[in-house]
This record gives C-alpha cells, sequence and structure tokens, in this order.
C-alpha cells in the first residue's frame, strides 16, 4: 500500500498516486483526498487510513469504492445500523501498545465478530496495527507489539498488516501481507540522525527558488527582522524568493545550510514570510538570478529539520500552494 496521505506528503496527490500506479492499493487519511484519487481516474483500492466518522460517511465510501480502518467500537455501531448498499471492506486496526488508535487486544475478538456479522461489511476483514517505535531498529517495543498483536489475533482469518516506512527497513519479520510505507517511498529519512540517502533513497522533492538581489553590506551592520544577525566583515548577502510563506520552515536559524549555484552556505538572519537572506561569502561571483537550492538529492531535507527541531515529513508537508511544481 503506498501510503498518500496529506498530500502525498507535500509531493502533490494525484502526481504521486500517478507515478505509483503499480501499488496494490493508496493509503489517505481524508475522504476528500480518496474523492481527488477517484476524480483523477485512479481505480485502485482506496483504505482510509484514519477510519470514518459520522453515519453520513457511509454512503461516501460506498459512492467511492473506499476501504476503511476501523479502530473505535463506535464505527462498529455505525456500520451495524448502515442501510443497505454495497459492503465496505475494513481494516480492524488493533492497539498493540502504542495507545493512539484501535481495539485493546481484549476487545479484539467481539470486534472482529460483530464486524463479520454486519450485513454493510465485506467479507475478507485485515488485521492491522501500528508500531510507535519502530524507527529505532534496537527497540524492544515493537518487538513486545508484535506479541501483542499475535496474541490478539491468533486464530483469526485474514490479511495482516503491520509495517509502516520504518518497520519495512529495520523489522522484516514484520512485513506480513500488505507493508504501509508513506516517507520512503518519498526519500525522507524515516529513521533520525539519519537522512534518506543512508537507505539508498533518492529524496522525490527539490526546493529551489532564485537570488533576487545581491547586496554588499557592511561590518557591523544587522541583517533582517529583529537584526538578528550582525555581519563579522564587509561582505555580500543575496535575498532569494523564498520564506515561511512557501512552507520553508521560519525556525530555521542562522547556519541553517542552502546551497547557491551548486555551493553550500548558510541561511542568515530571520526567515521571513516571502524571502530569506543568505551569507554569499565563499560563493564565486554570486550574482541576480543565481539558483538556490533549500533542499533536495544535494541538500537532504532532513538537515534542515534537524536545524528547525522537526522531521523532514513536516517539511514537505508544509510546502504551500504558491508555490511552482515542476515534474521532471
Ligand atoms: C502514515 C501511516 C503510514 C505510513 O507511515 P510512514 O512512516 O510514512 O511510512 C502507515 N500506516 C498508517 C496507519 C499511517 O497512518
Amino acid at each position: 500500500m503506498a501510503v498518500v496521505k496529506a498530500d502525498g506528503y507535500g509531493h502533490g496527490l494525484e502526481r504521486v498516486a500517478r507515478a505509483l500506479e503499480g501499488a496494490d492499493a493508496f493509503g489517505v487519511a481524508a475522504l476528500s483526498d480518496a474523492d481527488r484519487l477517484r476524480s483523477a481516474g485512479l481505480s485502485q483500492p482506496i483504505v482510509l487510513l484514519s477510519g470514518f466518522d459520522e453515519p453520513e460517511d457511509l454512503p461516501q465510501l460506498r459512492r467511492l469504492g473506499v476501504e476503511t480502518v476501523v479502530h473505535h467500537i463506535s464505527q462498529i455501531e455505525m456500520l451495524e445500523q448502515a442501510g443497505p448498499g454495497e459492503p465496505i471492506r475494513c481494516w480492524l486496526k488493533i492497539d498493540s501498545g502504542m495507545h493512539r488508535l484501535g481495539f485493546a487486544p481484549e476487545f479484539v475478538r467481539e470486534a472482529y465478530v460483530r464486524l463479520t456479522a454486519a450485513p454493510a461489511v465485506a467479507g475478507g476483514i485485515v488485521l492491522m496495527n501500528h508500531f510507535a517505535s519502530s524507527d529505532e531498529f534496537a527497540n524492544p517495543q515493537t518487538r513486545q507489539q508484535l506479541a501483542a498483536f499475535a496474541a490478539a489475533t491468533e486464530g483469526l482469518g485474514g490479511a495482516r498488516s503491520l509495517s509502516n516506512s520504518a518497520a519495512v527497513l529495520g523489522w522484516p519479520d514484520a512485513h506480513a501481507d500488505w507493508i504501509r510505507p508513506g516517507g520512503l517511498l518519498y526519500g525522507i529519512s524515516v529513521v533520525e540522525g539519519r537522512t534518506g540517502a543512508d537507505f539508498g533513497l533518492r529524496p522525490a522533492m527539490t526546493l529551489s527558488t532564485r537570488l533576487i538581489a545581491v547586496n554588499r553590506v557592511r561590518k557591523g551592520e544587522r541583517v533582517g527582522y529583529a537584526a538578528t544577525w550582525e555581519c563579522p566583515e564587509d561582505m555580500l548577502v543575496g535575498v532569494a524568493a523564498i520564506g515561511y510563506g512557501d512552507g520553508y520552515p521560519r525556525a530555521a536559524p542562522s547556519g541553517t545550510p542552502v546551497r547557491v549555484r551548486g555551493h553550500e552556505t548558510q541561511l542568515i538572519g530571520r526567515v521571513s514570510m516571502d524571502l530569506m537572506t543568505i551569507d554569499l561569502r565563499g560563493i564565486d561571483s554570486p550574482a541576480v538570478g543565481d539558483p538556490v537550492e533549500l533542499w533536495g538529492p544535494e541538500l537532504p531535507v532532513e538537515r534542515i529539520a534537524e536545524a528547525s527541531a522537526t522531521i523532514g515529513y513536516e517539511l514537505t508537508c508544509s510546502i504551500t500552494r504558491r508555490v511552482r511544481f515542476v515534474e521532471t
């Protein structure tokens, strides 16, 4: 299952789904995303990973032919009370220890029996869980979750789905019948302190812009809002047309790496809504129009994320609508 939620992790839902046409299913978190996939003509199975939340969602699931995660008793009640119509395929989510969504192990059998008996539910319930710490390859929590899942589902028929990207990479005995990678499809690191390239992944997204000004600023002068950067010498400061209004993190401090015409340097001063300022010392004859790379194959998004106290996922998900997407 190719997980394409959150607009394909910010890469563009339809674009990503077309690129991954060979996937056996797509995973989304919102019905509106399932609607977009169907409108784009994609006919693969779609699974609503966070499940539906009101009775009015059921006709939508049927109309769109979308499968749903069932993680709470309230959803079983809605399915039991659903009117006649196409049966809906359900993925029964078990809380094996993450304590976010899912049935506690002692309620799994009852949930399974009630789903199996509900006319609105299609045959072939899939059993799934979600790992809390699979990105830490030595963390015993994953083993404990595997054991809890196995005990809770012992003897129940149906395919099993356990693994997100990190478990795909680090926990081969947790692959079961359906894997559910998201981040790794986009070449984003799914393990803290590592980049996608460490796992042989290539980032799908490059975020780039250009210099729109090159200015000489004197030693001791300060740059940008709140004057947080003081020039240690007479120097050239570049201004690039990108800011938090495009999704670049405002939290990125002076010193965060950027690339100008292929050479790594640093952003300086506060990131503003539409602009950022860049240290051009060490860049040979910088000029207006020079390309600026904020992240991409040569500059892993994880480095910008680390400087900004977040993860690569949040940065790619945060790209805003005014950014022009170019497929290469
Ligand atoms: C988002 C999500 C995934 C994918 O997670 P990654 O870490 O991006 O691989 C898998 N399963 C579920 C239920 C999810 O919500």
